[in-house]
């Protein structure tokens, strides 16, 4: 991919910052497209300067007229503190921002991806997760906003792509951390970590028996960038996580070895619909994008850690919980 005229709308936010940085390292124009809802100028003040880069503040509910070869859809609130804030938006997110996007991708006739979600699959009771299954989500629990979300954003690509032949990728992206993450988005690996570093209590939610497969951002964005770059045909669901499956209390117990921590486990009430476990099929990405995730997760999380012991000394305000 290079010499293209790229979109990203949540190109502000931990992942969409990194795609931003990995297009314009290939040669790509960029166009970041962010309403500041969960992303942070911060994360993309290195890139402004470049001539390549343009910051556009926008909501992807309200239409959007560009001109570019290619769409990466990201803006969403990713962690449950987050999109559980504001239920109604995070659906009008992946649902209002979903259409304009297709209708603009559709107008002047653009390649869009959708960063969907493993969420998806809900509290799944089949395992590992394939593409082919149909899920379990509670259709109004606290997590359906965000789950639901993203399966009507789904059928919005798929029914643009029958119904108007609109060159559509979906990746399914499981668990994915690395630095940059916001560290009060709530999500387990910051959370641990933050804790960690500050010799503070690392919490458990429930017992610490429910899985996870973490990925590391490197990993991802390879893959959605392999992904865009596939042929028309390939319209996915693609999974894209790393299959290694943890339970949160060896990641627990992981961090603490990997910092030094005197940090003590303690435990808080799971929240509902928390899934009980999670880990990915990959044969279809191992197929279609040539790829697998390579980095372990010892390997990820001390990049993540080094990356959050500078944060906590440069912008100790910034990491209060
Ligand atoms: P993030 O919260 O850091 O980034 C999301 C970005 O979207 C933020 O910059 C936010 O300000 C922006 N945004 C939100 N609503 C918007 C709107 N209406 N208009 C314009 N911008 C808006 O989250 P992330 O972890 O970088 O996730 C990026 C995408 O990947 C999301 O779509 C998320 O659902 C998906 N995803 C992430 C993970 C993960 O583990 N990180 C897993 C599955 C799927
Ligand atoms: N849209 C947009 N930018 C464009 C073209 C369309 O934001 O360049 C929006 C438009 O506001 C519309 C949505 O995309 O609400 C869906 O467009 P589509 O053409 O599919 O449907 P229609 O305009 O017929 O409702
Ligand atoms: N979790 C936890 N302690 C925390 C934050 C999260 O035990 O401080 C658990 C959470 O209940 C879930 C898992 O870790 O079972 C992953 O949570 P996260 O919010 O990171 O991602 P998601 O649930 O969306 O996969």
């Amino acid at each position: 991919m290079k010499n293209k005229h790229i979109l990203v709308t949540g190109g502000s936010g931990f992942l969409g910052s990194h795609l931003c940085e990995r297009l314009l390292e290939l040669g790509n124009e960029v166009i970041c497209v962010d309403n500041f809802y969960t992303g942070a100028k911060r994360n993309i003040y290195h890139l402004l300067d470049n001539p390549r880069f343009e910051l556009v503040r926008h909501d992807i509910t309200f239409p959007l007229y560009v001109e570019v070869d290619m769409i990466f859809n990201l803006a969403c609130p990713a962690s449950p503190i987050h999109y559980q804030r504001d239920p109604v938006q995070t659906i009008k997110t992946c649902v209002h921002g979903a259409i304009n996007l297709l209708g603009l991708a559709k107008r002047i006739n653009a390649r869009i991806l959708q960063a969907s979600t493993s969420e998806v699959y809900g509290d799944p009771t089949i395992h590992p997760q394939p593409e082919e299954y149909w899920g379990n989500v509670n259709p109004i629990g606290v997590r359906s906003c965000y789950d639901e979300g993203k399966r009507c954003a789904e059928t919005l690509f798929h029914a643009y792509w029958l119904q108007c032949n609109l060159p559509i990728k979906i990746v399914r992206i499981f668990n994915t951390y690395g630095p940059r993450m916001h560290p009060n988005d709530g999500r387990v690996v910051s959370n641990f970590i933050l804790q960690a570093l500050q010799n503070r209590d690392i919490t458990i939610y429930g017992d610490g028996q429910q899985t996870r497969s973490f990925c590391y951002r490197d990993d991802l964005i390879e893959a959605m960038i392999r992904m865009m770059d596939t042929p028309d045909e390939v319209t996915g669901p693609v999974n894209i996580g790393n299959p290694g499956e943890f339970t949160i209390l060896e990641l627990a117990e992981l961090v603490i070895e990997l910092t030094g921590s005197k940090s003590k486990i303690v435990r808080r009430p799971l929240p509902s619909d928390d899934p009980k476990q999670r880990r990915p099929d990959t044969a279809k990405a191992e197929k279609l994008l040539k790829w697998q995730a390579t980095t372990p997760l010892r390997e990820g999380l001390t990049h993540t850690i080094a990356y959050f012991d500078k944060l906590l000394k440069e912008e100790p305000d910034f990491c209060k919980q």
